[in-house]
């Protein structure tokens, strides 16, 4: 129980579960949005938001980042006990709060962690904090992350001959695998790297504390050094080859791109993803077995042909990292300098995203990596956590709550699954509500804004037919409708056709 506990307040990893053995390899007994780790990361959203306050006074006065899971995850294992952070919760946690009401049952069933320690003892654990929330402020943080998923994915489709591999369902099919699992090898590497500390992983970024404080030329190479490590496991491992790869801190960053081995085709990697995705189907289903205890709201399974629900975040990457805007509907600019963007030539910066595109310093075609402050960086990985426990939540509401015929995809930001057809309208409705819920726990720091698009097909269209540009269209409609943290998007407002 204490092991599960400590998983859970450090922010539970990708592909977790409690019932796995602490040294078991992830991959091999992958869990997809198993309940524990979903319950597990609202549990750690709603720890810090209702102490944060204590943690920021005790802690940090002068503003360093105070987050518990990153403290946690940086203390040896052997350093604090859960009945620490209870005793912590026990002292300061605010009397109106969720954590209060879960006290009855915390003391009944967890009683020996619940009200083992005492007052000197959660002081000593305030010390201890203390000293790792100076340590992570002195050191240098690194963003490593595995960016433009689509487009890099768009150019090893281009490669591809086979006629096998170019049919558009195993496409599909392998595109959704990788985008299930990039996350989870992602921190699995990640946690094998040397002198460094994983405090944060999920959908493709990584936040790496490094041992000591580095700057400039001395930064530089270790970050390269790290990005050609990760490459060359994902490598040397069964993929046989690796990802597009930037690492970013405060000031500027690197690049690594796509590589692989000779003797692996573009052919070869379509083609083996898109087996794993067949052979992942079990998988997906026994996700949604797994979700079947909460199942109090069972829908009856109609007959006919099936609808597509197709349900993703509105531009997670850019509620999360930023981004330079245009000229806003003020005629403002909006946020600027929030990201600037290396030049991976002449390591100028611009204020403007010009990936693959001239550099408007040494003239040259070039890729540019962006880079944010510290305290940017901080910021989003902290929303990245809250909202995805807000997100996979959303996922295990729907299973459990609608009975989705089949779940197609499901992970990062995005679910795809077969639902009956009428289902669509009930499954939006209760999203919302469940959006708004949260809002009133631990979103609740967040400014409230559109967070779904949500989309029903009729049987014979395909969800890839839903691009960017179709987005952007019903940006515009929809954003007459009120505050509503759903945009629905009607087919017949769109370009998309059922032929
Ligand atoms: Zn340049």
């Amino acid at each position: 129980m204490e092991s599960v506990f400590k998983h859970v307040l450090r922010y539970p990893e990708e592909g977790w579960r409690p019932d796995l053995f602490n040294d078991s390899e992830m991959q091999n007994t992958f869990s997809m949005l198993d309940p524990g780790m979903v319950l597990g990361r609202m549990f750690c959203a709603q720890v810090e938001f209702e102490l944060q306050t204590h943690l920021k006074q005790n802690l940090s006065p002068n503003g360093g980042p105070t987050n518990l899971p990153w403290l946690l995850r940086y203390l040896p294992d052997d350093e604090w006990n859960v009945s620490e952070v209870f005793g912590m919760i026990r002292q300061a946690a605010r009397k109106d709060g969720v954590l209060r009401q879960m006290e009855p049952g915390m003391e009944v069933y967890f009683e020996k962690i619940y009200q083992e320690v005492d007052e000197r003892a959660v002081n000593k654990f305030i010390r201890k904090l203390k000293n790792a929330a100076k340590e992570i402020d002195r050191r240098t943080l690194l963003h490593v992350s595995a960016p433009k998923f689509h487009q890099n994915w768009k150019a090893i489709i281009d490669e591809c001959e086979d006629p096998e591999v170019t049919n558009q369902t195993v496409q599909e099919g392998a595109k959704q695998q990788w985008s299930m699992v990039i996350g989870l090898e992602m921190e699995e590497i990640c946690r094998n790297l040397k002198n460094c500390t994983v405090l944060q992983s999920g959908g493709g970024h990584v936040l790496l504390l490094l041992d000591t404080a580095l700057k400039g030329k001395e930064l530089e190479e270790r970050a390269k050094t790290i990005l050609k490590k990760i490459s060359e496991d994902w490598k040397k491992k069964d993929r046989g080859w690796s990802p597009k790869l930037w690492a970013t801190w405060e000031g500027s960053g690197v690049e690594l791109p796509f590589r692989k081995k000779r003797s692996v085709t573009y052919d070869d990697i379509i083609r083996s993803l898109s087996l794993e995705h067949a052979g992942n189907k079990q998988n997906r289903e026994e996700a949604v077995r797994r979700w079947a205890i909460f199942g109090h709201k069972y829908d009856k399974r109609l007959e006919g042909d099936a609808n597509t629900l197709y349900l993703d975040v509105i531009s997670l990457g850019e509620k999360c990292w930023g981004k330079n805007r245009e000229v806003g509907d003020s005629g403002h600019f909006e946020n600027e300098k929030e990201v600037e963007y290396v030049c991976q030539g002449c390591k100028q910066k611009s204020t403007s995203d010009f990936y693959g595109d001239t550099c408007d310093f040494c003239g040259e075609i070039r890729s540019c990596v962006p880079t944010r402050s510290r305290r940017k960086t901080v910021e989003g990985f902290n929303k990245s956590r809250r909202l995805t426990a807000m997100i996979e939540s959303t996922f295990g509401m729907i299973i459990t709550e609608h009975n989705p015929r089949e779940i197609l995809s499901m992970g990062g930001d995005e679910m795809i699954a077969k639902i009956d057809q009428g289902a669509w309208g009930r499954i939006v409705e209760d999203v919302e509500k469940h959006c708004r819920k949260l809002y009133g726990g631990f979103l609740g720091e967040l400014e409230p804004e559109p967070i779904w698009w949500a989309m029903n097909l009729h049987s014979g269209v395909e969800p890839d037919q839903i691009t960017s540009e179709v987005k952007d269209s019903l940006r515009e409609v929809n954003r007459d409708w009120g505050s509503r943290f759903v945009q629905p998007m009607f087919t017949n407002l769109t370009t998309i056709s059922d032929s």
